[in-house]
């Protein structure tokens, strides 16, 4: 995958992409093929128009329906506003929902990131919308109540008004275009994201390339959390915690697992190219445009989930 992501012309392509966050038509941000589905194999309505302006979550059990990318939510929780380690930031965007074990987890996750030099707990980005599904704006996986976005800014109040919340931003992490951290990034940052990927719930989590690099020169001890941490662009002003299918959600799909190994060798050859840029390879050939995902994209519960 590294090789074929470095090619030339596709580069520009994919990091225009992300300038929207969270590509994920490649195999580690979500992408995953087109679900079976017999109940809605008719219906074309554009799958974010439908789940874009559902304000609550569905009146079913809680699951996880289909793939990060392709897929919605039923029985969703919200993350409380404000709770004893963290926030909820951007509420006017009403994506503060997830499966309760997404909630149970960035709770959990907030607590150790308290117990941090300068932080006082988490300011928690999007998860998904109410009843999870493509958004109208922004990431293309965050769909089956199963991602989150933490910033990356440590919290060091946790009494911000709602309008504090629109208006703050996160802060950048890195420098030279996401080939190092730069000087805001600390230990505790990379305490955190040890605690996020050692968690067994957690599949993936993304950074951008120089700060997958720098915890594997910091880690001496056990690496095995670091093949979770996986480089992919953007994601310097938060990272992006992925949550594997929970037990017994069998209509949730999980992505292939990563690579063996801690993946460290390709997040350097990932940094080297963005420092010595290859030459374009005349053979790349971009990926077609996927168009918008209808509902009959999705898993057939997705209609159900809507309808609600
Ligand atoms: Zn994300």
């Amino acid at each position: 995958m590294v090789k074929r992501l470095h090619t030339g012309a596709l580069i520009l392509a994919l990091t225009l992409a992300a300038a929207c966050q969270d590509a994920s038509t490649e195999r580690d941000a979500g992408g995953d093929a087109p679900s079976v589905s017999t109940q809605n194999a008719d219906d074309t309505r554009v799958a974010k128009q439908v789940f874009g302006f559902l304000p609550t979550a569905s009146d079913q059990p809680s699951a996880a329906l289909g793939g990060y990318a392709r897929g919605c939510q039923a029985g969703a929780v919200q993350l409380a506003e404000t709770g004893p380690t963290w926030q909820a930031m951007r509420l006017s965007r009403n994506r503060n929902w997830a499966q309760p074990e997404t909630i149970d987890y960035v709770k959990d996750l907030s607590r150790f990131a308290a117990t941090l030099h300068g932080w006082q707990g988490l300011y928690v980005g999007d998860m998904s919308q109410p009843r999870g599904g493509p958004m109208l704006t922004g990431h293309r996986s965050h769909q089956s109540g199963l991602d989150a976005d933490v910033w990356m800014r440590p919290p060091d109040r946790l009494d911000l008004t709602a309008q504090d919340r629109e208006n703050i931003s996160s802060i950048s992490m890195r420098r030279d275009g996401g080939a190092f951290t730069n000087d805001r990034w600390t230990d505790e940052h990379m305490r955190l994201l040890r605690a996020a990927a050692s968690d067994d719930r957690v599949a993936r989590i993304f950074v951008f390339p120089g700060a997958k690099v720098a915890m594997c020169d910091w880690e001496t001890g056990d690496r095995a959390w670091l093949r979770k941490i996986r480089p992919w662009w953007g994601h310097h002003y938060h990272f992006h915690v992925r949550l594997r299918c929970p037990e017994g959600n069998d209509a949730c799909k999980n992505q292939a697992p990563p690579p063996p190994g801690d993946g460290c060798a390709a997040a350097q050859t990932w940094v080297d190219n963005i420092l010595d840029p290859p030459p374009p390879d005349p053979e790349a050939t971009p990926r077609p445009s996927r168009g918008p995902l209808r509902m009959a994209d999705l898993p057939g519960q997705c209609a159900a989930v809507a309808a609600n």
